[in-house]
Parts: C-alpha cells; structure tokens; sequence
C-alpha cells in the first residue's frame, strides 16, 4: 500500500515542528525570514494550524480548500462530542447522510457506532469526541487518496492535541492505516495498545464492516470490552500497556 511516504512526510512535518519550537525567542518576523522560510508550504500550513484553538480550528475546516475532496463535499464534517472527552473515535470519513447534515456517523454506520458506545455506557457528545480521517466526503464513499488524508491530518492532529483523550478507537483499516502509518490488517492490529502522537489508541472494526460481516461483531465487542479494560487503567494511573485482550477468535 505504499505508507513510507506518509511515515517520511510526517517525519519532516515532525522536524519542523521542532524547528519552529525550538525558535521561541525569534520575533515574528525574523521566523518569517528565518526559520519559516526554510519550511515547505505544507509545513507552514501544518504549524499554522497547530496554533488554533477550538472556535479557530472548527472555523478553518469549515471553509477548507487545501485538498480536491472540497470540490463535490456538501457541509464539512468537523466532528462532535465534547473537547474535554476522554474518548475519541476517530472513522474514516463523511458519507452521504453525514455530507448532508455536518456530522459524522449519522447513517446505518453511524447507529452501530451508537449501538457500541451504548453497549460499554458511553453516549455521543458525552465524553465522547467523534470524527473523522477526513473532514470532507469522499466522492462516491470511495476510501479517502492517501494524498487527501495527509491533507487532513494536522486538522485530527490538532483535535486530539487540544482534547487530550485518554483513549483513541481507531474504527477500520483506513482510520489505522493512517493514524498508525502502517498497512497492516485489523485482525493483525487489535487486542493491543499502539499509540498516535504518544495517545494510547487501540484498532477495531468499521461499524460499516460489521453490517457486513455480522460474525466478526463478537469481535468488536471484544474489542470495546478491551478498550474498557484500558481505560479503566488509564484511569486509575496503571500502565494500560501490558494488558492483552481475548480477541474473541
Ligand atoms: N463512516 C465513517 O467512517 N465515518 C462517518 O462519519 C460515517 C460513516
Ligand atoms: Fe480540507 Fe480535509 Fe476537506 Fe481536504 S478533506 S478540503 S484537507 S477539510
């Protein structure tokens, strides 16, 4: 699936984000001549927006043109929940029913997603944070280009920068591949903690999968139960990382 470049790209964002940090006492504009002007334009836009807060980062997705998938989406989709959750889900990205209405998860999916949550007490918009890989719609629901969830990614960066959730449910392949930069499967991924940016995140099943492929939903709900589990020591300040799941096979 060709990921190293999006582990590279990330490495140099990485880098210059460094870059940037650890220029505090250059003024404004010697950044502008100095620094900044050795960074690419995706850099610059990468650091720009991580200095947004929430009204300002909700506001910038909403009239965000920086990739094609602007071009046929109706509304953005910023996500929804609370910016203090402990708990992020983060999909893969709008379909029709969310393009139509501005939030994630509204179709069938959406009320499996809804069906989980409440299966381990958890309810949207309570403690709950929702969102996407993508802000804008996939024409056709086809899997977001590499290219355009790279495009989008210092927007979910900057989410979970400022909500600072204690846990990260990556649902589906496409949600994992890109938060964790690799190409591996989901059933090869889940039962463990990994981590995005240094947050705990643990891999599950698409609820859009799950209608599918009705079997594997014992895994899911061993998946969630897992999750429970890791929270619970998050919580209570025990180191999550050992923990192992029954993955439900
Ligand atoms: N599928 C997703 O990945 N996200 C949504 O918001 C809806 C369906
Ligand atoms: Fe902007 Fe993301 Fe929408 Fe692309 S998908 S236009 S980067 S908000």
């Amino acid at each position: 699936m060709g990921l190293t470049p999006v582990w590279r790209l990330r490495e140099r964002a990485a880098t210059a984000e460094r870059a940037l940090a650890d220029a505090p006492a250059a003024s404004n504009e010697q950044r502008a001549t100095g620094d900044e002007s050795r960074l690419s334009e995706a850099e610059r836009r990468r650091a720009a927006i991580m200095r947004l807060d929430w009204a300002a980062l909700k506001a910038r997705v909403a009239s965000c043109t920086d990739c094609p998938l602007h071009e046929k989406r109706n509304k953005t989709v910023f996500g929804v929940g609370d910016e203090r959750a402990e708990w992020v889900f983060v999909g893969e990205g709008p379909g029709a029913d969310e393009d139509a209405r501005g939030e994630p998860f509204v179709g069938q999916a959406g009320k499996l997603l809804d069906n989980m949550l409440a299966a381990i007490q958890l309810k949207r918009g309570e403690n709950v944070f929702i969102c996407n890989v993508v802000k804008c719609r996939p024409p056709g629901n086809r899997n977001p280009e590499r290219s355009e969830a790279l495009a989008c990614e210092p927007y979910l960066h900057r989410q979970i920068e400022l909500i600072k959730p204690r846990l990260i449910v990556a649902l589906g392949r496409i949600a994992a591949a890109n938060l964790l930069a690799t190409d591996a499967s989901i059933a090869s991924l889940r039962g463990r903690i990994h981590r995005y940016r240094g947050i705990p995140l643990i891999v599950t099943y698409h609820p859009a999968y799950l209608l599918r492929n009705l079997p594997d939903k014992a895994k899911a709900w061993a998946d969630l139960c897992f999750a429970v589990g890791v929270m619970r020591d998050l919580q209570s300040g025990k180191a999550a990382d050992n923990r192992e799941s029954v993955k439900g096979e």
